[in-house]
């Protein structure tokens, strides 16, 4: 069998063995194989006018089966798609398109209207992009020439310089995880995938590939019912889904508002889920509501290519164990090391992981110094020039081999779902002139972001002045003045510390919501 260089050739693959078969649902309609070909096919023409092979496409759109043909669209015309919220804030586009280069930015006309992007950068409109496919004949089509070691993607992530990092993610990584993903959970072509994440989130690489490379129906569930669980499981009930590959965090949502009740979701044969650690009451109470599916524990940071560890559930041993993060796919490698990058072969030494494989990502685009200190020479081999990712994260083994979670090394955590590094928080603060020093803390009991800061800013006034430079969800729950900031034994400022001494809303913190 020849081997894929390009993931285009999973959606002509399936549209060659079913034409007919139901690629894409959104709330507009269903859409074919041969359909699905033929838009991205055309709106890959289209953009190849503005010149966009190896160039970055911003797509910053609701998600939508349109939104999808224009992803793949542009990975026709040789570029790669860098879908952004539409909400980002307009300091963070700039930054996004700063480290792009020269990248054409899709959107609608309206949002067209408001941008005022700092670094210029070209623009197309939705509409203007439509008429353009609309009008494209045989003759303007072109042909997907990215190798397997071109980009495919960027998806932007949390940095702790203050500025977020764009993950460069190539064909080639997407097919090595895709291929060994798709086996090893034996999905199907009668398979409905519904899609719950965002398109600016890894996990959504998933459903789009997963589905596509089996020839099965990305069901995309409309971003709004994840406001309303009922109405959520009704529509899940009503498209028939069977596989749900989603956040942790939207699981618990689901869970948390019993919201799947009586025989609801009985055609759901497989729960994956990863992003964070598994709470194990919302665990076993979806166990209990879904009693036939199977659920498998996924784990692994966006720079390796969505997961490169994972655990199917015991139903026996949810009461008793903790949920551990499991072994290896078989594409790739995932190690434990020391501080000196000494490997971890006994049992119950906590390391941080480190992974090799053909699913690591090209790097952070246009920064080299975040890539050069997350990708780094195998510390194992010092014979040639392999890299390995440093994860961060910190795990052991267990006595069976499984790895387990020990949580992070850094100021990283997971936010409502959103990967956040607290220095990017601390950083846009401390861009305030009347703002000495900040430091964001995460109450994990309270589930919330504390900033605290010194300095001659009005406590009143500083969390709306943060509000246009702070995604939604990196708003802080309060922002609160402090005299002082407690020291740890290395002189660095205590987060832990500021929370128990500061982390009670007084009357003068505000919520910046
Ligand atoms: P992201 O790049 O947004 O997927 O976030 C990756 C990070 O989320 C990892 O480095 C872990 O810290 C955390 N993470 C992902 N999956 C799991 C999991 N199953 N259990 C615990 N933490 C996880």
């Amino acid at each position: 069998m020849k081997l894929k260089s390009n993931v285009l050739e999973y959606l002509a693959e399936a549209a060659q063995r079913t034409p007919g078969g139901t690629a894409v649902v959104d709330e507009f309609g269903s859409y074919t194989y041969k359909q699905l070909q033929d838009d991205s096919a055309a709106y890959g023409a289209a953009l190849a006018k503005y010149d966009v092979a190896n160039r970055g496409v911003v797509i910053m759109v609701e998600k939508s089966y349109d939104t999808l043909a224009i992803m793949l669209g542009t990975l026709f015309a040789s570029g790669y798609y860098v879908p952004v919220d539409p909400s980002v804030p307009p300091a963070r586009l700039a930054h996004i398109v700063g480290a792009l280069g020269n990248p054409l930015l899709v959107t609608t006309e309206e949002t067209l209207c408001g941008l005022q992007l700092e670094n210029a950068c070209e623009t197309v409109s939705l509409e203007a992009l439509h008429s353009l496919r609309a009008g494209m004949q045989r003759r303007d089509a072109v042909e997907p020439m990215s190798l397997s070691i071109d980009p495919a993607y960027v998806l932007f992530t949390s940095g702790s310089t203050g500025v977020p990092k764009g993950v460069v993610v190539s064909h080639g990584a997407i097919i090595s995880f895709i291929d060994e993903f798709v086996s090893e959970f034996k999905f199907e072509n009668g398979d409905r995938f519904a899609n719950q994440a965002p398109f600016d989130f890894d996990v959504s690489v998933k459903d789009i590939f997963g589905s596509l490379a089996v020839g099965a129906t990305l069901v995309i569930v409309p971003r709004r019912l994840f406001m309303r669980p009922q109405a959520l499981v009704e529509f899940l009930d009503e498209q028939r889904v069977t596989v749900m590959i989603w956040a942790v965090a939207a699981l618990c949502m689901v869970s948390s508002f019993r919201a799947i009740a009586g025989n609801s979701l009985s055609t759901v044969r497989k729960v994956l889920f990863s992003g964070e650690v598994m709470p194990r009451a919302h665990l076993k109470s979806l166990l209990e509501s879904l009693s036939n599916a199977e659920f498998v524990n996924l784990y692994g940071p966006t720079e390796i290519t969505c997961n490169c560890l994972y655990c199917r559930v015991d139903r026996a041993r949810v009461d008793t164990a903790e949920l551990p993060l499991g072994k290896a796919f078989g594409h790739c490698e995932v190690m434990v090391v020391d501080e000196a990058g000494h490997r971890i072969v006994e049992s119950g030494r906590k390391g941080e992981l480190i992974v090799r494989g053909p699913s690591l990502a090209l790097g952070y685009i246009g920064n080299r110094e975040a890539t050069e200190k997350a990708f780094v020479p195998n510390p194992l081999n010092s014979l040639y020039g392999e890299r390995v990712y440093r994860t961060g994260d910190n795990a052991m083994l267990t006595n069976e081999g499984d790895l387990v979670f020990c949580g992070r090394k850094d100021n990283q955590v997971k936010y409502q779902g959103h990967r956040i590094e607290l220095e990017e928080i601390d950083k846009v603060f401390e861009g305030f002139f009347d703002v000495d020093r900040c430091r964001c803390a995460f109450d994990s009991k309270k589930n919330r972001l504390c900033v605290f800061y010194e300095g001659s800013a009005c406590e009143k006034e500083l969390p709306k002045r943060a509000l246009s430079k702070l995604p939604v969800f990196m708003r802080p729950a309060s922002v609160a003045k402090v005299e002082n900031m407690p020291l740890n034994k290395n002189g660095k400022v205590d987060r832990a510390m500021l929370l128990e001494l500061h982390g009670e809303p007084t009357k003068r913190a505000r919520a910046v919501r």
